[in-house]
């Protein structure tokens, strides 16, 4: 062939770029060759070089045009757990229902839920993610192929620990997720060696559970062992104010402080939820440039509380944002996260000016491939960054009239509002159909499986709903 100039032209949409001057484009255009942005900028302007001369070309005349979204907080195989754990606390939430039916799970029914995640992911949007942590029963390898398969781009962490607890509570983990320090750093070695880098699209984390399952010995050693690989770390932090409680009564340090002495600071560490901190432990974040990972809807769903975003970002960290897990949000909808975001702050501070849509959008894009270290890849529109743009479709009631873009993504519209999605150049879903899975076979999979977890655990068998079911 080669009459082609580039692979993808997306022509004549609402470009929200989110390059460094935060360009906003009407009748904007894309082109897209070997996996990069070749060119970004007015269609009248780009037209002669592009139109009529790329192999594929997206007709985005009615959308908005924008870089795929970031969640940097995801539990891949709770998705198959939504609703199981509802109207609980954090602890027993984990205790009793999560951690039973995680450590219960087969490699096989892992793989499904992982499956399912990706698939919602793609439908709504986002092309990046953070995975906080896998345990060797899940069958981290398939997992991670099949992320490949899917062609998403992913950071995913390998959970380390070597205790048994949740905060003051001892030895509460599930036994099915228990494993040893020497076993787990191991595995996150191996997986490194094996994944590491793959197609610039899969990278492996640590991830390190929170404190009362991890030594400060171990702790210690995850950290020097992530900058000696020069990768990341991701833990849940000061979620509950029994994390608090915990770090404050065993080691005479708050949360963010106990993080810092143990060396879980610094640009490589993304530190979820933060929910619980104090004046000195914002600064000490901003200071570090350790990345937040923001949870609204999973923090307002278990009662644990509001996290104060809006005080970070005024301080200078990096905050980004995260759908945590089905059980807990109940969907990996971050389009829908960004307008919780949003809301919680303003009622929280009874202020509509303290937090605007722009801010919102910067958490779900760039703030997220910050906090991945992979800014200079993704996150916005610019020539020479890697292709991760998402459309969505604004020829909908519930977008028009189209007054305001920014705002519209942020508080008018959903995922499912995403029409095509393009990760590392290549056309993942085109019109709402996903060409790189097989979305039906997914979905009879996840029924089949969750029945069979569900089964023989004992829980989620039944919906829990107050009424009778005949
Ligand atoms: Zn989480």
């Amino acid at each position: 062939m080669g009459r082609e100039l580039v692979d993808i032209y997306v022509r004549g949409g609402f470009i929200i770029t989110m390059d460094k001057n935060r360009r906003v484009i009407r009748r904007g255009c894309v082109a897209i060759s070997n996996g990069r942005i070749e060119a970004v900028g007015k269609c009248d302007s780009l037209d002669k070089d592009y139109k009529g001369r790329a192999a594929e070309e997206i007709d985005a005349t009615r959308s908005i045009v924008m870089p795929g979204l970031v969640d940097t907080h995801v539990h891949l195989v709770q998705g198959m757990l939504k609703a199981c754990a509802n109207y609980l606390r954090l602890i027993p939430w984990l205790r009793d229902r999560v951690w039973p039916l995680q450590g219960s799970m087969t490699s096989d029914e892992a793989l499904a839920a992982a499956t399912l995640t990706m698939l919602e992911m793609i439908k709504t949007g986002t092309t990046t993610f953070l995975e906080t942590g896998m345990v060797g029963r899940y069958g981290v390898d398939k997992i991670v192929e099949t992320i490949h398969r899917s062609g998403l781009r992913a950071a995913v962490a390998r959970h380390v620990m070597d205790m048994t607890g949740y905060a003051l509570e001892e030895g509460i983990l599930h036994p099915g997720l228990v494993e040893s320090g020497e076993e787990s750093v191991k595995d996150t070695e191996r997986l490194y060696n094996k994944f590491h880098g793959w197609d610039g699209r899969i990278f492996i984390w640590f991830g390190p559970r929170t404190p009362g399952a991890v030594s400060v010995d171990l702790y210690r050693e995850i950290s020097a062992k992530a900058k000696e690989l020069k990768t990341g770390i991701t833990m849940h932090l000061a979620e509950v104010r029994e994390d608090v409680e915990y770090t404050v009564k065993i080691f005479g340090r708050r949360p963010v402080e106990f993080a810092h002495w143990v060396g879980l600071t610094g640009p490589n560490v993304v530190l979820v939820h933060t929910v619980w901190v104090s004046d000195d432990e914002v600064k000490l974040l901003a200071r570090t440039g350790t990345h937040v990972s923001h949870n609204p809807s999973s923090n307002a769903k278990l009662g644990s509380g509001i996290a104060r975003v809006a005080d970070m970002v005024r301080e200078g960290v990096n905050v980004t944002l995260g759908c945590d897990g089905g059980p807990s949000n109940d969907n990996y909808d971050l389009v829908e996260e960004m307008k919780i975001a949003a809301l919680l702050q303003t009622v929280s501070k009874g202020d509509p000016t303290v937090f605007r849509a722009e801010e919102v959008l910067e958490m779900a894009t760039i703030n997220g491939a910050r906090a991945l270290g992979l800014e200079e890849h993704v996150g916005s529109i610019e020539a020479g960054k890697k292709a991760d743009i998402i459309t969505i479709n604004y020829w909908d009631p519930k977008l028009m009239p189209l007054n305001d873009p920014v705002s519209h993504i942020v508080y008018a519209a959903s995922g499912n509002d995403v029409r095509d999605v393009i990760i590392d150049g290549k056309v993942v879903m085109r019109d709402r159909r996903v060409l790189t899975l097989d979305e039906d076979e997914v979905l009879r999979n996840v029924e089949r499986m969750s029945r069979e977890l569900f089964e023989r655990t004992g829980i989620c068998r039944e919906p829990n709903i107050m009424w009778p079911i005949t």
